[in-house]
């Protein structure tokens, strides 16, 4: 699956961090918070430039309370040299070079990820010779931008992407690889290490592919299983309390993978913090599966499997599709669901629907329920097939694909996963115009 990479934004308050961050994923925004069960989060957006796509972060909106400028930017540093694969130092224009931006350049100097410089609120051209100084940051030529004008801006990108790894570099792992989300405590290191158990790291099998230090691969009926961003998982700290951090790690982990593993505790009711992180996974069409944890604690009565799954698809309705399973990570219950489960939702993907099949679905749903007038016409469904794609993907050939309906497009779903099943991943219907 294609990997989306990250770009991090950084730079002392009041440079204008937020001022480009928010020109640069300027459209995307409003999509993003028009789905349900995603926040208004400011810290992070999707933006695209040319023929990447790429997810932008604000460093600046990571806070910690009651702490000093120097620790503050410090975990910023930290977070954007462990999470992107560019980042973006933004200085300001106006008010020159200062203490704070060499201490931030310090803390850069660290990495081996590409380091851009941009100098913002250079808002008319200048004497050339008025940027030279900003060469002693060691980032090389400085890009001259001004966010609120819009100068510079595509250059800035440019460069970017030019910066960015290729996607053939980006390589496709041979097995599945999973990310295990969640908020914290849930029980999430509990089950690395109960999934991991002594084998901790192999080294992989298949010459030429890489395994990250912070993934884990796993063994299990003889197939290989790769749990990406563990690391962070195991190590616990201080940062890892951070709500916001937790999220952009998870954000960093379903980019990563190729199936999404939502975890969440079942003694304690369903929280903001469980829909939110759900959003994501939602948001970045991955296929996911729901693990109810902790059902060990569970009181006899409340152990009704099919109510408590009820409950949750309640609260996600967004991910209905998802393939709910309980286990209890401490006491090593359930645990082979976990692997029966994503290779189920491996099937679904790799499942092709023949088109002859998929057209008397499509038929025999229309005659349940014809389609109701919509946009100044009704729509008529001549004929549909899969097409090859990474998530099913159907194209449906029509009169006008204006006159379909959201409710229309959710029944036809509907009857193609109570067809075909599809359990725990997303699928796709691309309406076009018969001609
Ligand atoms: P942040 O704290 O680094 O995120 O900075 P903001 O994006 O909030 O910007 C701080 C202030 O600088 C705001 O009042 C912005 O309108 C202003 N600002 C940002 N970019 C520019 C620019 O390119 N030119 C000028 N003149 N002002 C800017
Ligand atoms: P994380 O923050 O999501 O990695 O959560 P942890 O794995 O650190 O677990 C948080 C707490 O929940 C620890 O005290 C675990 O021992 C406990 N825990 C994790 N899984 C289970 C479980 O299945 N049952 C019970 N009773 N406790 C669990």
């Amino acid at each position: 699956m294609k990997k989306k990479n990250v770009i991090a934004i950084i730079g002392r308050p009041n440079v204008g961090k937020s001022s480009l961050f928010n020109r640069v994923i300027k459209e995307k925004k409003a999509i993003i918070e028009d789905r349900p069960g995603v926040t208004r989060d400011r810290i992070y957006g999707s933006a695209d430039w040319l023929t990447r796509d790429f997810i932008v972060i604000d460093t600046g909106g990571i806070t910690l309370e009651n702490a000093t400028f120097a620790k503050e930017i410090k975990l910023q540093a930290e977070i954007a040299m462990a999470e992107a694969d560019v980042i973006v130092f933004v200085v300001n224009h106006q008010e020159g070079l200062l203490p704070d931006d060499e201490m931030i350049a310090k803390l850069l100097y660290k990495t081996k990820k590409p380091v851009i410089l941009a100098v913002n609120k250079y808002d008319r051209k200048m004497n050339q010779d008025e940027t030279y100084h900003y060469l002693t940051l060691g980032f090389g030529e400085p890009f001259l931008i001004s966010s609120t004008h819009g100068i510079g801006i595509g250059d800035l990108l440019d460069e970017i992407i030019h910066k960015l790894p290729s996607p053939k570099e980006q390589d496709q792992t041979p097995y599945p690889s999973v990310a295990l989300i969640g908020k914290p405590n849930v029980g999430k290191s509990s089950l690395i290490n109960t999934l991991t158990g002594e084998q901790r790291m192999i080294v992989s099998p298949i010459p030429g592919t890489t395994i990250d230090a912070v993934d884990s691969l796993v063994k299990y009926n003889g197939k290989n299983y790769l749990f990406v961003d563990t690391a962070g998982i195991r190590r616990k700290g201080k940062i890892e309390s951070l709500e916001k951090y937790s999220y952009l790690r998870s954000l960093g982990a379903i980019n990563k993978a190729d199936f999404v593993l939502l975890m969440m505790d079942m003694s304690e009711p369903i929280s903001d913090q469980d829909t939110n992180i759900g959003g994501l996974a939602f948001e970045a069409q991955k296929p996911i599966i729901i693990i109810g944890n902790k059902w060990d604690l569970l009181p006899t009565e409340m152990k009704d499997r099919k109510r408590r799954e009820a409950e949750i698809r309640a609260y996600f309705k967004y991910l209905r599709y998802a393939k709910i399973i309980f286990i209890s990570a401490l006491e090593k219950q359930k645990i082979g669901q976990i692997y029966q489960a994503i290779d189920d939702v491996d099937a679904s993907l790799k499942r092709k629907i023949q088109t002859s099949i998929f057209n008397e679905v499509l038929n025999r749903a229309q005659l349940l329920n014809p389609a109701p007038d919509h946009n100044g016409g009704r729509l008529k469904i001549y004929y549909g097939s899969q097409v090859e794609a990474y998530l099913p993907t159907f194209v449906i050939f029509v009169n006008n694909p204006d006159y379909v309906h959201f409710s229309y497009k959710r029944f036809l779903e509907n009857q193609i996963r109570e067809q075909f099943g599809f359990e725990g991943v997303p699928i796709n219907l691309i309406f076009r115009e018969r001609r």
